[in-house]
C-alpha cells in the first residue's frame, strides 16, 4: 500500500522518484481493480489505486471527489455504472489538491465531459508543474498539466454544488498537505472527504515545497472537525474508512510530534542529531514505508524552520 503511494505523481504527472522509479514503471494498472463501497446514502467510496474517489450518485448524475490515474478512468467509470443506481454521466470532478493520484484522471474525465473544479491553488500548480517534496528526502518532480487536466471552476475559500438534494461544498483549508487543499462536506449524508490532510498510512506526507505545512495541517482539521457531526464518516485521502476519533488521534500525534522537533530546534539541535537521538520514538507506531521517523522529522523542521506555507487567515 505505501509503495502504491509512491507511485502517486509518477504516472500522471512523470515524476522521478530517484529510489522507487523502477518499481513505479513496473506499475501495471491494468491488474487494478475498482472496488466500490457504500459509505451512507448515496455516497460511496472507491478505491483502485492512489487516493481514495467519494462519490454522490442520484437522481441528477454524479459528482466525484478525486480521480486517481488517468488509465484508471474507464474502469472508474465502469465501477460507478455498476452500482445501477444512474446512467447519468459524472458531471463534476473535485479535486481535493494538485498530486497526481489525485488528479491524474482529470484529462479523462474532462474529455468525456466532466467539470473539474478545485481551489486556485491547484490550477496554477498543475499549470506550472514543479517540485513537490518534504524539504529532505521526498522530493518529486511534476511537469507542467496538460490543458484537459486543468480545472474549469476554481475557487478561492469555498464552492458549493448543488445536486442530488444535496449542498456538497468544498472547503479550502490553507498550506496544510499542499497549499491548495480542500476538504469536501456532504452535510445530507454526513459524510466528509479529507483529501491527504488525513491519511492512514502512519506519518503524512506534507509537501511544504507545495506550500504545505504542519501547523497548518493541523489548523485546518481542528477546524473541520468543530464544525462535523460527532459520527460523521471520513474518508481519507488514503486508506479506510474512519470517524472522528481516528482523526483525533492524528491530530494528536500532529501535535505532540511537532512539540517534540520545535523544542530540539530551540535547543539547537542540527537536523541529523534529531535522527540519531530518535526523537520520534514514542511515535513508532506512525512510521511507514513512505513516510518514516526520520523523514517526518526532515518534513516538521523544514516546515517550522524554513517552509513556513502561506497563511491566508480565512477559514
Ligand atoms: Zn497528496
Amino acid at each position: 500500500m505505501n509503495r502504491k503511494l509512491f507511485v502517486l505523481s509518477m504516472i500522471s504527472a512523470a515524476v522521478i522518484l530517484p529510489q522507487l522509479s523502477a518499481s513505479a514503471q513496473q506499475q501495471d494498472f491494468s491488474k487494478v481493480e475498482i472496488k466500490a463501497t457504500k459509505v451512507s446514502g448515496n455516497i460511496y467510496m472507491l478505491e483502485g489505486q492512489g487516493g481514495n474517489i467519494a462519490a454522490s450518485i442520484g437522481e441528477d448524475g454524479i459528482v466525484i471527489v478525486d480521480d486517481e490515474f488517468a488509465p484508471l478512468a474507464e474502469k472508474i467509470q465502469a465501477a460507478l455504472k455498476n452500482l445501477n443506481i444512474t446512467d447519468k454521466p459524472v458531471r463534476f470532478v473535485i479535486n481535493t489538491h494538485y498530486h497526481g493520484d489525485h488528479t491524474g484522471g482529470n484529462p479523462p474525465f474532462a474529455n468525456s465531459g466532466s467539470t473539474i473544479i478545485a481551489q486556485d491553488n491547484v490550477r496554477k500548480r498543475l499549470i506550472t508543474g514543479g517540485v513537490a517534496g518534504n524539504g529532505g528526502s521526498i522530493k518529486m518532480e511534476n511537469k507542467p498539466a496538460e490543458k484537459s487536466a486543468l480545472p474549469i471552476i476554481t475557487f478561492e475559500h469555498d464552492v458549493t454544488v448543488h445536486l442530488n438534494g444535496e449542498d456538497i461544498r468544498a472547503l479550502h483549508f490553507p498550506a496544510g498537505h499542499t497549499d491548495g487543499d480542500a476538504i469536501i462536506f456532504f452535510p445530507k449524508n454526513n459524510v466528509v472527504h479529507m483529501g491527504d490532510d488525513f491519511v492512514r498510512y502512519g506519518f503524512p506526507f506534507i509537501d511544504v515545497a507545495s506550500g504545505g505545512s504542519v501547523q497548518g495541517m493541523t489548523e485546518g482539521l481542528e477546524k473541520a472537525i468543530a464544525q462535523l457531526p460527532a459520527d460523521v464518516k471520513v474518508i481519507p485521502g488514503h486508506g479506510a474508512i474512519s470517524n472522528l476519533d481516528d482523526v483525533r488521534a492524528y491530530i494528536k500525534m500532529l501535535k505532540e510530534t511537532t512539540d517534540v522537533v520545535q523544542k530540539a530546534i530551540a535547543a539547537h539541535k542540527t537536523l541529523d542529531q534529531m535522527k540519531q537521538e530518535k526523537i520520534l520514538a514514542p511515535w513508532a507506531k506512525w512510521s511507514g514505508d513512505f513516510v518514516n521517523a526520520d523523514t517526518f522529522i526532515e518534513t516538521l523542521y523544514n516546515s517550522l524552520t524554513g517552509h513556513p506555507g502561506q497563511f491566508v487567515k480565512h477559514n
